[in-house]
């Protein structure tokens, strides 16, 4: 790695990656990044500012999270030391990387998915081997015979799949699941909006990690807080790796005062499936799209003009996630609006025809 004539002896694996590349921030109504479009609830506002003017920052925070994984676990009815929380569920990808990580290290992914799972993988030395899903962007049988045959120390699955949008089939999760000396990364970012989640199977089965995250349904993405479930077995040796302050004073404060209140919270996900078929039904009357089925809270599509589209979006303020070439060329992704905007981006489509 260089910049001009300074060079550093970074790790090789840096030169041949890519930062992270959100959407430019165009648009007054952001929805290229699978958000929440709602505020939090204002009664947690209102909580949220007391907590605010309690909280001690001059100290540190509660390195294990005591308050946030009692409430946490009693809402999943899991065991309290079942539970791992990060800056993120990006972090905890990380993390696992580097738990299971060291010479030799495989790790199986299909593509298209989250980008950071190769990317963290690749970055720590990891050699990544990627299936593809198949034409309608499902789980097939290939994934899970490689999975057999080439035994990686971790598969890397989203159900539902980011950026397809879909679940995978329980059956084929269940035998990636049953496969002896592979460990399955379940990330449920999207759960909450499809239903079918290994939650409760997470603490005892022990080849299966279930990841979620506060910044999905529950529209907490600023918090920047992630949690795992597994044996507790398992959970303290990755504390090992934890950096202790990782989720700080106010992430747990504020994410505490969000449990208190979680019918308020996840009672808004009806309204956003709501939406989601709304924007189903005004994206499959548009002309020569093709629309993939979602279980999330985004819609992908393949549309015969997508660079047009997307700027005819962002003309109305709208900003989507567009794809370059590979498994997604030709696509767009746009995660569910508030109900205005859902408006405008009905209104915009129908322009565009
Ligand atoms: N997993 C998936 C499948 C995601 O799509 C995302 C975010 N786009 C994440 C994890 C990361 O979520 P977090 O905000 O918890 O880091």
């Amino acid at each position: 790695m260089s910049s001009g004539a300074l060079t550093w002896p970074l790790r090789p694996e840096l030169a041949g990656l890519h930062a992270y590349q959100p959407e430019p921030p165009l648009g007054d109504a952001a929805l290229d990044a699978n958000e929440n479009p709602l505020a939090p609830p204002s009664e947690w506002a209102s909580r949220a500012m007391a907590r605010l003017q309690a909280a001690e920052l001059n100290r540190y925070p509660d390195p294990s999270c005591t308050a946030l994984r009692a409430k946490l676990a009693a809402l999943h009815q899991v065991p309290g030391p079942s539970l791992l929380f990060g800056n993120g569920s990006d972090e905890l990808i990380s993390l696992l990387l580097m738990a299971f990580g060291g010479p030799g290290a495989t790790a199986l992914v299909p593509t298209p998915t989250f980008s950071m799972y190769k990317l963290c993988a690749v970055a720590q030395g990891w050699q990544v081997l990627e299936e593809p899903l198949g034409p309608g962007f499902e789980l097939t049988q290939a994934f899970v015979e490689r999975a057999r045959s080439a035994k990686p120390r971790l598969v890397f699955l989203a159900s539902p799949n980011n950026p397809t949008g879909n679940a995978f089939a329980p059956e084929q999760i269940e035998a990636l699941m049953a496969i002896e000396g592979v460990t399955l990364v379940l990330d449920e970012a999207y759960v909450e909006f499809s239903g079918r989640s290994w939650l409760a199977q997470a603490p005892a089965q022990g080849r299966v990690i279930v990841l979620r995250t506060f910044s999905k349904a529950w529209g907490l993405a600023g918090l920047r807080l992630g949690w795992l479930c597994a044996p507790a077995a398992l959970v303290s040796e990755l504390e090992k790796l934890r950096l202790p302050y990782n989720i700080d004073m106010l992430a747990q404060a504020l994410a505490e005062e969000a449990l208190d209140l979680a019918p308020l919270f996840l009672g808004r996900v009806p309204g956003l499936l709501a939406g989601r078929e709304q924007l189903r039904l005004a994206l499959q009357a548009l002309p020569g799209v093709t629309l993939f089925p979602s279980d999330a809270n985004f819609l992908l599509f393949r549309h015969p003009d997508a660079p047009g589209l997307h700027a005819r979006l962002l003309a109305a303020g709208l900003r989507v996630r567009r794809f370059g070439p590979g498994p997604l060329d030709g696509c767009l992704r746009l995660s569910v609006g508030s109900p205005a905007q859902n408006l405008r981006i009905e209104a915009a489509l129908k322009g565009s025809r």
